[in-house]
């Protein structure tokens, strides 16, 4: 049984004329983790805000384990909420913080005392329990609102952007932190995020939203390899999926001077235009020409250190490519480039939508 279902949910706010969730339906299976992502005003706060039961839905219905909660307020949903604004106690200390939840439930003092222990331990807050947070840092405040949201048990996790208020260090190591917890705990959750990396390394499945709908939902490498669309391929990734416009032509696939064997599923666009889809890691790069390699222009050299990330023009295109990072380039040197042809995508020109 699916842990959360949404189902149809619309939501127009009283201020704003156009739909903030439109006609959205997913599910969350029991003991997945499923990260909403997209960029800012996309939705999905909104769109977790109406499972917590804080939104309205002006239509459609949300259900947990099964029961219909469209009507519920939020605390009988059975649900604990992280928000990025830690929100918690500042005259507590964090052990009455973590606990607040358990306070409230009139949990008996022993069970308080193991069940508060138990999440201060899997956050690495053991040792600070009697500290107020004005006494911590950052991160360790983060770390008690998870505590916190952790210890009560709940059927599911909601988290919007818990990460967003640390700096870059921190927020990766607390991010590979919360991965091995939420798994250690195995609690079904749904997670928002505008950060396309912290979406990939989460997310059992990603749903990549786009103007209050979902335009793919999948797990993490298959949205990444195949995306539905151009905007799913322009937004997750670091470089961005490269785009390239192209010709079908006499069965091949025709990009500026360049010639390339055209797959079968392109049969039915021969004499059309079609965009063509290639990640900066799957195009091969040579100092030296060959036979089936295309010359192209360095127009910027990035060292990321693991690898080099090459800008460099192709004709009207501007692709990115991932070289090694021991690749001898230079700008305005010419280098020939190999994409590989299984992992070339197309793309309809006017949808915008993966050619199947
Ligand atoms: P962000 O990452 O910036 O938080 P988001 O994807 O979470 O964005 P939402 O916050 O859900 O997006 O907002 C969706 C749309 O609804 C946006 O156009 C936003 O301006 C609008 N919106 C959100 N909250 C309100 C509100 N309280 N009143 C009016 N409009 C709102």
């Amino acid at each position: 049984m699916s842990a959360v279902t949404v189902h149809n949910l619309v939501k127009t706010y009283a201020s704003g004329g156009k739909r903030a969730t439109d006609d959205v339906s997913l599910e969350v299976a029991d003991g997945e983790f499923l990260v909403l992502v997209g960029p800012s005003g996309c939705g999905k706060t909104t769109l977790l805000r109406m499972v917590a039961g804080l939104e309205t839905p002006d239509s459609g219905t949300v259900s947990i384990g099964g029961r219909d909660v469209t009507d519920l307020p939020a605390r009988q949903r059975g649900l604990s909420m992280v928000f990025q604004s830690y929100a918690i106690f500042p005259h507590m200390k964090v052990r009455q913080n973590i606990g607040f939840g358990l306070m409230m439930r009139k949990v008996p003092k022993e069970e308080f005392d193991r069940r508060v222990k138990r999440a201060a331990e899997l956050l690495q807050l053991g040792e600070f329990l009697d500290r107020y947070p004005a006494q911590l840092s950052g991160g360790q405040r983060q770390r008690v609102a998870v505590a916190r949201a952790i210890v009560v048990d709940a059927a599911v996790l909601l988290m919007d952007e818990p990460l967003s208020n640390l700096d870059a260090l921190l927020r990766l190591q607390f991010r590979a932190e919360l991965k091995r917890i939420v798994s250690q705990i195995g609690t079904t959750t749904l997670y928002v995020t505008h950060d396309q990396a912290e979406a990939m390394s989460l997310g059992d499945r990603v749903a990549v939203m786009r103007d209050g709908k979902v335009a793919q939902i999948g797990a993490p490498l298959e949205v990444y390899d195949r995306p539905a669309d151009r905007f799913v391929g322009g937004f997750l990734g670091s470089p961005p999926m490269n785009f390239l416009t192209a010709t079908v032509r006499d069965g091949s696939l025709v990009i500026g001077d360049v010639s390339l064997p055209a797959p079968d599923l392109l049969s039915t666009w021969e004499g059309h235009e079609v965009v063509v889809g290639v990640r900066a890691e799957n195009i091969q790069v040579s100092e030296e020409p060959a036979p089936g390699w295309v010359p192209a222009q360095v127009e910027v050299v990035e060292p990321t250190g693991a690898a080099l990330l090459l800008t460099a023009r192709l004709g009207e295109a501007q692709l990115k490519i991932q070289a090694p990072a021991t690749f001898p380039a230079g700008p305005d040197q010419q280098v020939h480039l190999r994409p590989a042809p299984k992992a070339l995508r197309f793309y309809d020109p006017s949808t915008g939508l993966a050619l199947a």
